[in-house]
């Protein structure tokens, strides 16, 4: 479905990221991962993904918190893709603390990397998209880019700033082929969420897998994870043309948990 077009995925050599390049490159998709590791680190992931799917599969390593990388970032998904079709801001990273103990530095970063990065990628991959007369953009917030947990003051304030920044950028593209939408995935079993389980097994003094199921009780009521694959098919979904009259949504992926 997707033969032709060119996707950028933040935050893709694990998790989330990952799956969604997996799912765009599956639908003949030109892909970009894009990650703050080493290229030699992600080699055998990159030639996998690309013997897997038959797409050309490339990687550029830049650190999201700051923009100059980011610059470097899309100009070099310019050169190698001719242009960013499908834009996905993915990368995302968590601290937990209250707010009188939650570390400015930790502040700056979560909004550096959750919320300033997709500012400065949307930027740069506009023009082209214009120029193009179609593009995607999809945008990973979160549940908490609709309501709030304790101690996760800047995620829960990038991740709403997110959604808002996603409904400016649909406005301002409406009707010129190009939408832009935000996915809000409940839990989601990665590397993210896993110090999370961990504390809790450890407060419950019970095996992690009980604590993952602990994790779950807390807030989604379906009781279940949900899956990177269907996160993967609703980004497949959003780049179809089915979906060209949807933008400036956020759309809950959470099992329930916004619906409480
Ligand atoms: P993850 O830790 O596997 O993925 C995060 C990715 O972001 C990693 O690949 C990491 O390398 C990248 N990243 C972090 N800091 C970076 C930086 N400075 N520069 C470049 N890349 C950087 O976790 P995930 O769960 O796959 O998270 C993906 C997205 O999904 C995040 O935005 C997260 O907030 C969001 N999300 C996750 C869940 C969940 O339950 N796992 C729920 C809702 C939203």
């Amino acid at each position: 479905m997707l033969k032709g077009k060119t996707a950028l995925i933040t935050g893709s050599t694990s998790g989330i990221g990952l799956g969604l390049a997996r799912a765009l490159a599956a639908e003949g998709c030109a892909v970009l991962l894009s990650g703050s590791r080493p290229a030699e680190a992600v080699e055998s992931l990159r030639s996998q993904l690309a013997q897997d799917t038959g797409v050309p599969v490339s990687y550029h390593r830049a650190d999201l918190s700051r923009p100059a990388e980011i610059k470097a970032l899309m100009a070099a998904a310019a050169l190698e893709l001719g242009g960013i079709d499908i834009l996905v801001n993915n990368a995302g990273i968590q601290h937990t603390d209250a707010v009188e103990d939650f570390p400015p530095d930790k502040w700056d970063m979560v909004l550096a990397v959750n919320l300033s990065a997709a500012f400065h990628t949307i930027h740069e991959a506009l023009p082209h998209m214009q120029a193009a007369g179609w593009g995607r953009i999809i945008n990973v917030s979160s549940v908490h880019g609709l309501v709030a947990s304790v101690r996760k003051a800047a995620y829960v304030t990038a991740k709403h700033g997110l959604v808002g920044l996603t409904k400016v950028v649909a406005l301002e593209t409406a009707g010129l082929g190009i939408t832009c939408n935000a996915i809000c995935p409940g839990w989601t079993r990665t590397a993210l969420i896993e110090p999370q389980i961990i504390a809790l097994a450890e407060t419950l003094g019970v095996e992690l897998e009980e604590g993952g199921r602990a994790l779950l009780a807390q807030k989604q009521p379906s009781q279940q994870f949900v899956s990177v694959e269907q996160l993967g098919q609703l980004v497949v979904f959003l780049c179809s043309d089915a979906a060209n009259q949807i933008t400036g949504a956020a759309l809950p992926v959470d099992g329930g948990w916004t619906a409480q």
